[in-house]
């Protein structure tokens, strides 16, 4: 994206949209409708429909039925591909208008949303793939009389709870993978961030998913997210955002036992040793909180750095966040953009009170930027930080980094272990042996070694301890939405029971 093109304007008034059911759009009707403003301009861009628990079962029936037909779950995986082709394909026609939309409601930097709408394409043509060399198991080792055939059958339907952090990125690493695998969706996208689940919509229509295969309802966390974790005709629900709701939804899914995928929070661990190139260390801790405003799950909130590089380092990464553009999304050249909520604003802003007041003192940042409009965070890194303090333990979700200092190799180990959390890690240093003893130690789903939140359709993201429960993308994630069903097969007659 051209970084010297002029801002984008704002739409002249809200767009309104429906929500979306067995192929058909639903306006909202007689429903309460939610106006969603614009966290960087404070100006109306959307309404979408509050859907109620009844929309919701009209959702899961149309997905059922769709299920059960078998139109999606039973037809050639190589049908299936093909669509998922098509879906890349238009999404790279449609990327300008999907990146607007995420900006506008995110908050977050339009070239961030372009370069992530541009790939999410590479996620469907990888699940295309995944889809026709997703097969089972046989064995032929069982003697003369029998067969064995391990099968893979999709798990059904799936509901899908998404976060307001990346509305677009996360649904987009998970529904190629769930239609990929042959299952049926229902998709509840945050509120506040509901417009480009419904242009997925649009997206999956046009590209030829059968009718009932991708449902939207949209609507509050309280009442459909969680109408939808109790649902008893959902077979399984991948859920992300905050572990205390994923904790709630573990409760919720005991009604028929379903299936969850929880992605939650996470307190992620930055280790940098002295040997490491420090320049090329500064730039990747800063952006590993920097970018998205530090609202992602997988921020690199930690900075546990070798103490005799310690405040070198930290002036460092402050010394980065000085020369970084924070400021209007709608602005090509803008890398760092609004906090998404104004809850996630107070919770920040609260959390950089509790640090000053613990004892921590501010390296840079530490305040809310007045734009005129909008609510801005300068981006923060706290220094003199001790494990016990909540900047060190809490996930603030914000672009707070809080540094504690390391003397041995043993101690970073055990800094980084300690949490609740083992969402990603990242380690740099130029010795190999440290890289490895580092990556293999620390409990975390994803690691980075010399980079930070990498990614791709290939790789698998999930967390160990309190960060959740199975694996999206790559050939797991495909997998994660399958079950496994062995059948023995006898050849001749069997030995009888009764002679
Ligand atoms: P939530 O966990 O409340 O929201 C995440 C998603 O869950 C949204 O779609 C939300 O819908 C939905 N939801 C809310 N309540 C329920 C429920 N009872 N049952 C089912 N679904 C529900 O996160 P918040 O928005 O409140 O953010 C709070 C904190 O959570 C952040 O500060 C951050 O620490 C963490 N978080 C982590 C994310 C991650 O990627 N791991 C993503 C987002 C937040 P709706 O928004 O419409 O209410």
């Amino acid at each position: 994206m051209d970084k010297n093109a002029p801002a984008l304007s704002l739409p002249a008034e809200p767009r309104e949209f429906g929500f979306l059911v067995g192929g058909q759009w639903i306006a909202a009707g007689d429903r309460e409708v939610f106006e969603r403003s614009s966290p960087a301009h404070d100006v109306p861009v959307s309404k979408v429909v509050k859907c109620t628990p009844a929309d919701l079962d009209m959702a899961v029936a149309a997905a059922r039925e769709a299920f059960e037909d078998g139109r999606w779950s039973r037809i050639p995986a190589v049908e299936r591909a093909n669509v998922l082709l098509r879906v890349a394909q238009i999404i790279r026609r449609r990327a300008d208008e999907i990146a607007y939309w995420e900006t506008l409601e995110n908050g977050k930097p339009i070239a961030q949303a372009r370069s992530e709408v541009d790939g999410t394409a590479g996620m469907f043509e990888y699940a295309a793939g995944a889809a026709r060399a997703l097969h089972g198991d046989a064995f032929n080792n069982l003697g003369d009389g029998m067969f064995g055939l391990v099968t893979r059958e999709p798990i059904g339907v799936v509901g899908l709870i998404t976060p307001w952090n990346f509305p677009f990125l996360i649904l987009c690493e998970r529904v190629p993978y769930i239609l990929a695998a042959g299952c049926t969706i229902v998709a509840k996208p945050s509120e506040v961030t509901s417009a480009t689940t419904l242009l997925l919509g649009e997206v999956l229509q046009e590209a030829g998913v059968p009718d009932g295969v991708f449902n939207v309802v949209t609507g509050s966390g309280s009442t459909i997210g969680q109408a939808m974790t109790e649902h008893l005709d959902i077979d399984m629900v991948s859920f992300t955002g905050s572990t205390a709701v994923g904790r709630s939804c573990v409760q919720a899914a005991a009604g028929n036992f379903k299936k969850l995928g929880l992605e939650l929070g996470g307190k992620n661990p930055q280790i940098v040793f002295a040997d490491a190139d420090l320049e090329d260390a500064a730039d990747g801790v800063a952006f590993g909180i920097g970018f998205n405003t530090g609202q992602c799950c997988v921020s690199g909130s930690r900075l546990i750095v070798e103490r005799s590089v310690a405040q070198e380092f930290e002036q460092l990464v402050a010394s980065k966040f000085e020369k970084i553009k924070v400021g209007d999304p709608l602005d090509p050249a803008t890398q760092v953009g609004a906090i998404t909520t104004p809850a996630q604003n107070k919770t920040i802003m609260d959390y950089i009170t509790k640090g000053r007041e613990q004892g921590a003192r501010v390296v840079c940042g530490g305040e809310q930027l007045d734009f005129g409009r909008g609510q801005y965070i300068a981006p923060t890194v706290f220094g003199d930080v001790t494990g016990d303090m909540a900047i060190a333990r809490d996930e603030i979700f914000g672009p707070v980094l809080s540094v504690m200092p390391f003397d041995t190799e043993e101690e970073a180990i055990a800094i980084a272990n300690d949490t609740v959390y083992g969402l990603a890690a990242s380690v740099w240093t130029k010795n190999i042996d440290k890289a490895l003893n580092v990556t293999r130690r620390v409990r975390a789903g994803r690691f980075w070694v010399n980079t930070t939140l990498s990614g791709g359709p290939e790789l698998p993201i999930g967390g160990f301890k309190q960060s959740g429960w199975g694996r999206e993308a790559g050939v797991y994630g495909v997998e994660e939405y399958t079950q496994i069903k062995s059948v023995h097969i006898e050849i001749g007659k069997r030995d009888p029971w009764v002679s």
